[in-house]
């Protein structure tokens, strides 16, 4: 592409914003810089257009500008994603943000939600009625790129991913026609957006079903020293021999941070955590999750019943937007005792402070659906890892970068080169997405090429989140 395209000329571009009910920003344009801002602050990226809908018609419209001018497309949902794929340098970004309106229908017990909401904004509503969809566990994600790629939160356990519990989407695909997608129609499209990303259209809007969750839960946050880890790692492995399905838990290799909610004494020590909920009654809560809570000597037990909405934002303040964001993640095929040396090793090393490293048990539903019957793959690994680098200076990036990546080669013997694609830098070899997708990868393949045949919405032949 030229240095100023012909559409960036100012009266072509007032042309061509002109049917929209929301804006065209150009890099000319005040609070394109801002626009142009995604959660990582390593990303820094310019697309030519951002094109800032205020409903499903200005994504027809966007698109249609897209295909004219020959830009590849990328979409906004809530900008979490930590590769910034929601911005490409030249190309277009259909940005969502406008877009966050959340419905409940009672009588069906589902809810439905704009491409452009947080996980935030639908527990506000559904948690009116004592209802939940699972999501994810910070509540200022998008509920669009974390549904798409898969969607783990605290409810999976007993009710699955996120994208299992979607009922219907309705989507705008490359050619500008707006399409449901769901069991009945255009169901290859429904199963290819049900964990395959989000390179197969727009979603202007999903539905998922409701369960009933809260308002009360009992959740569970209990920090051990890092020093207690290899044991308290060698009875998570045992809990997973005959795993409960109202229990979702992560045990986090992390230290304490440097807030008030904390002791003083206590900010900064390095520490295991196990943080999560029971998914059932409060009461039940208390007696199910006590013997996490005793598997060492506790340095700080925050366990309690609260609110379900405060334990969905609990995570909120530790991932700030702006700071560097550098994140990889892993199926661990088991938790060997070596896997676990490695892993307390590695946590022990950490450059920064900052830096999250949780360890989430795939107990309950998750791994008893049938990889074929949605795009996500992994319905059989007893562990998912993600490494979870932030840090604040730029000077440090390196030191990250290159701890993280030793990490995650170092864990490869205990596990089968596949990585949630939700916690990915977009920079994992055509080796790694199709050892995850597997039977998958030629079916999403196929998806692809029926509806987004020239390629408009960038991303790899088969379509996943969060590669580039
Ligand atoms: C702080 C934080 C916490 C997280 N917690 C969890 C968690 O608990 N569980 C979990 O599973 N993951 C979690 N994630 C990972 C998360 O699932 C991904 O980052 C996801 O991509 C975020 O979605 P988004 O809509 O905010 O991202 P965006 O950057 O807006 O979008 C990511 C990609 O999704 C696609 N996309 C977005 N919106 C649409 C749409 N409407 N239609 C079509 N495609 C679209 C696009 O391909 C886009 O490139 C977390 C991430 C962060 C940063």
């Amino acid at each position: 592409m030229s240095a100023h395209p012909p559409f960036l000329d100012p009266d072509t571009l007032s042309e061509l914003a002109a049917p929209l009910r929301g804006e065209l920003l150009s890099p000319a344009t005040p609070g394109y810089d801002e626009a142009r801002k995604v959660w990582n602050g390593m990303i820094d990226r310019r697309p030519a257009l951002i094109a800032r809908c205020r409903g499903v018609a200005d994504v027809v419209d966007a698109l249609a500008i897209a295909r004219e001018h020959e830009l590849p497309v990328c979409v906004r949902g809530g900008g979490h994603n930590v590769a910034g794929s929601a911005v490409s340098d030249g190309g277009m970004t259909i940005d969502l943000s406008r877009m966050r309106g959340v419905r409940v229908d009672r009588a069906e017990s589902t809810v439905r939600v704009e491409g452009g909401a947080t996980w935030a904004d639908v527990d506000r509503e559904t948690q009116l009625f004592g209802l939940a969809a699972p999501g994810g566990v910070v509540s200022t994600t998008g509920v669009a790129g974390l549904t798409l790629g898969g969607g783990y939160g605290h409810l999976r356990s007993k009710y699955g991913l996120a994208s299992d519990n979607v009922r219907s989407m309705e989507v705008v695909t490359a050619d500008g026609q707006v399409r449901t997608a769901n069991a009945a129609q255009n169901p290859d499209l429904f199963w290819a957006l049900r964990g395959g990303g989000g390179h197969f259209g727009v979603v202007t809007s999903f539905e998922f079903e409701l369960k009933e969750v809260g308002p009360e839960v009992m959740g569970l946050g209990v920090i051990y020293p890092l020093e207690d880890a290899p044991d308290i790692l060698r009875e998570v492995r045992a809990f997973m021999d005959d795993p409960a399905e109202d229990i979702t838990f992560d045990a986090v290799g992390w230290s304490v941070p440097d807030v008030e909610a904390f002791p003083p004494e206590l900010r900064g020590r390095p520490i295991m955590l196990l943080g999560g909920m029971y998914v059932g009654s409060a009461e039940d809560g208390d007696e199910a999750l006590a013997p996490l809570r005793n598997l060492a000597e506790p340095l700080l037990d925050i366990s309690a019943r609260q609110p379900f909405v405060g334990l969905q934002s609990g995570f909120d303040p530790f991932f700030p937007e702006g700071l560097r964001y550098y994140w990889k993640s892993i199926y661990l095929d088991g938790l060997p005792d070596d896997a676990i040396d490695t892993m307390v090793d590695h946590m022990d090393r950490r450059p920064s402070p900052r830096t999250i490293i949780p360890l989430r048990p795939r107990n309950g539903v998750i791994n008893q659906i049938d990889a074929s019957v949605t795009a996500f793959p992994e319905r059989s690994s007893p562990f998912l890892l993600s490494i979870d680098s932030t840090w604040e200076d730029p000077a440090e990036d390196e030191v990250n970068i290159r701890w993280t990546q030793e990490f995650w080669e170092a864990m490869a013997p205990f596990a089968s080169n596949r990585m949630y694609f939700n916690f990915a830098m977009g920079e994992e070899g055509e080796d790694v997405l199709r050892a995850t997708f597997g039977d998958n990868y030629d079916r999403l393949a196929e998806v692809k090429s029926t509806y987004d045949p020239d390629g408009l919405f960038g991303g790899r032949s088969a379509g996943v989140a969060g590669a580039e």
